[in-house]
């Protein structure tokens, strides 16, 4: 294991407490020091009278010494000092001193230097002595008294500062100060640390995994490539929407090649402060290049890597996210090809990357992730089940199916949300129900039983959901209903569980029978209750957006033809002027709406058409709270699903 510069792992970092505690520690040692020096200097307190009566008329003064104009300092002469029976008949405390360096002896306070100086004047004159007192006059005599007033608030501001230093840029590096503050914030991760993901963890992904694993080669074996004159990509991008694995790969790759891993998401090179970003980005190829051959991992470099726009009024504040970027592109220039230090990059807009990051050279080479297909869902489920103590009626194949259009991060979060709700109920092993409701649960949210419905509402959501679940069954386009509740959950107050197909491309066809499918719950309350209720405000916001994307992006509107607004840069993002005329957004308007309402008809004459099926449904939900496909199919008869692309064309075309 190679010797550790950074705290890695292998060297953590005192947590800030403890870097506090030796300052502590310190001060306290200086302020014991300074009250004990002061202790010693300080000789018995005795009062005016006592001084009067036991020194000055028994003609035991040596001198005195007026100090700060406070305190009299009383030196005794030598003979009385060490007579026993002159210090007997003291009644106030011990001398102070010893014999031999005879000091102060005795110290009182005065009120004023000239009372002080009246009364020992009379006093003298009254004993007719020709011999008068020495009296001198010092000030400052206790350095500590100069000193503390300066030091103990600069002291304190410098504590004040570590502290809070120590709190913002105690990240992972050094003891942390504001003057680590442009260092990078990458945590870095050695070989043999906690992470030992490998390819084994990563399931499904063959396609990613084949083009990563000679990254792995490369750093295992470099020269293997470089005899004969092979470049190796210097980065990487993986590209990908959440969840499906991105980084998890990036881990992979460092696991599987035993090489250190450093990894820093785009967003902390951004900070508020200019120049902070540039200088994270150099100190972080710095710190690589001591370590290599090593990984670094950029999460998220969108937000770095956004296009550079022309600067308008609303990009001002990015110049500091632009001169990062510079900054990285130049270090990726910067070193070598084969120097060992490979960059994997994640992100899930790689549509609004610089293209001058993408160039040969800097992340030439891009993976893409799709969410997982039905074989992948089912071999990330077994990744994560591997861990796991499940009964023996688990169905892999039956959780893979049910679960279309999840990540592999949702699939992990049901295998523990499965774990948790059996360990709720002290099972000894995770049941197929456990999983089921797991899968709900992440669906749709938690079961909340005890929100309070009146019947009335009920009946409501129950007509509604029944709508939905008709429509879809009676639309042929439509994807599969599985299951529909009126059971709370979440914020929602029913739902209706799809199964859906996993397709590339949608048609025409089906976008309106989704429309009709989203606008029959309130279709239903329609025709029901001859008024509609508010509860159809989440499927009227899918239909919104539905409707604007299927003539602003895809061009399915014969009025705007053939045109998309689709903005792949994400440079409109920041534009204040849209890419149509008024005009055409007049008509685009127009067109959703009849679009729209189009779709709300077909869907309310279906509601009509099949009214008896509707109120059977909505009589068996209301009692029964949730159908699963087998009821539906009892109530509403076997449905016709469409196999093939032609069938289904058959079907549209039918329709
Ligand atoms: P991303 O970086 O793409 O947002 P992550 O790599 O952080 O996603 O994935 C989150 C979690 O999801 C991982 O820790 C892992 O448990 C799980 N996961 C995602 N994809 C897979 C996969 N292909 N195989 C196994 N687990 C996966």
């Amino acid at each position: 294991m190679p010797e550790l510069k950074e705290p890695g792992p292998g060297r953590p970092i005192p947590p800030v407490n403890m870097r506090l505690g030796w300052t502590w520690i310190i001060i306290l040692i200086l302020i014991v020091a300074a009250l004990g020096i002061g202790r010693m200097s300080q000789p018995t307190e005795t009062s005016w009278q006592i001084f009067e009566r036991d020194m000055l008329l028994r003609n035991a003064v040596e001198k005195l010494v007026v100090a700060d104009e406070r305190d009299v300092r009383v030196y005794l002469k030598k003979e009385f000092s060490e007579d026993p029976e002159f210090k007997e008949s003291f009644r106030l405390g011990p001398f102070s001193g010893d014999k031999l360096n005879p000091g102060p002896h005795y110290y009182f306070s005065i009120g004023s230097v000239d009372s002080f100086e009246r009364k020992l004047d009379e006093i003298q004159n009254d004993m007719n002595r020709s011999e008068r007192v020495e009296v001198t006059y010092v000030s400052n005599t206790n350095i500590w008294f100069l000193i503390i007033p300066w030091v103990l608030p600069i002291l304190l501001l410098v504590l004040l500062f570590r502290f809070y230093s120590g709190r913002t840029a105690g990240t992972a590096q050094g003891p942390p100060s504001v003057f680590n503050f442009g260092r990078s914030t990458a945590r870095l991760q050695e070989e043999g640390s906690t992470s030992n993901v490998t390819f084994a963890d990563v399931a499904g992904l063959e396609e990613a995994k084949f083009e990563v694993k000679e990254i792995c080669d490369f750093l295992k074996d470099p020269v293997r490539y470089t005899r004969l004159g092979a470049r190796i990509p210097k980065g990487i991008m993986i590209v990908g929407p959440p969840g499906t694995g991105k980084t998890l790969l990036a881990k992979a790759v460092a696991g599987e090649a035993r090489v250190p891993f450093f990894s820093i998401s785009g967003s902390e090179f951004v900070e508020m402060f200019v120049g902070v970003g540039a200088s994270r980005v150099r100190d972080l190829f710095r710190r690589a290049k001591e370590k290599a051959p090593c990984i670094i991992f950029i999460d998220e470099i969108d937000a770095v890597g956004r296009t550079r726009a022309r600067t308008g009024i609303f990009t001002g504040s990015n110049d500091e996210r632009e001169s990062t970027l510079n900054q990285l592109l130049t270090e990726m220039d910067g070193f070598g090809t084969n120097s060992g230090v490979i960059v994997l990059a994640a992100t899930n807009r790689a549509d609004v990357l610089d293209p001058a990051l993408l160039r040969p050279g800097r992340f030439d080479r891009h993976i893409y992730l799709e969410l997982p297909g039905l074989t992948e869902r089912k071999a990330i489920f077994q990744v994560h089940l591997r861990k796991m103590k499940i009964a023996g009626d688990v169905d892999v194949d039956a959780l893979a199916a049910q679960t279309p259009g999840f990540s592999g991060a949702d699939i992990a979060n049901i295998c523990n949300e499965a774990a948790l709700i059996a360990a709720r109920a002290t099972k000894d092993q995770i049941m197929r129900q456990d999983f089921m409701d797991a899968i709900d649960r992440v669906v749709a949210g938690l079961e909340r039983k005890s929100k309070i419905i009146t019947p009335r509402e009920k009946k409501i959501i129950a007509f509604h959901e029944s709508g939905h679940a008709l429509a879809s069954w009676f639309l042929p386009l439509m994807d599969p209903i599985m299951k529909v509740s009126i059971i709370p959950r979440g914020k929602t107050l029913g739902a209706a569980w799809y199964l859906p197909e996993e397709k590339q491309i949608r048609t025409f066809s089906e976008f309106t029978q989704r429309l009709s499918a989203l606008l029959a719950g309130r279709a239903a309350e329609e025709v029901i209750f001859g008024e509609v209720s508010s509860g159809a405000l989440d499927d009227l916001e899918k239909v919104t957006r539905e409707a604007y994307t299927m003539i602003a992006w895809y061009g399915f509107n014969k009025r705007i033809g053939n045109v998309s607004f689709y903005d792949s840069t994400g440079r409109q993002e920041v534009s204040i002027q849209k890419p149509y005329s008024e005009e055409t957004a007049m008509l685009m308007d127009q067109e959703v709406r009849k679009l729209v309402a189009e779709a709300y008809d077909r869907s309310v004459a279906l509601m009509k058409e099949k009214r008896d099926l509707l109120v059977r449904l909505a009589g068996r939900l209301l009692t029964q709270e949730i159908l699963e496909r087998p009821e539906l199919e009892k109530i509403l008869g076997k449905r016709e699903i469409p196999v093939t692309i032609n069938e289904q064309a058959k079907v549209s075309s039918a329709a």
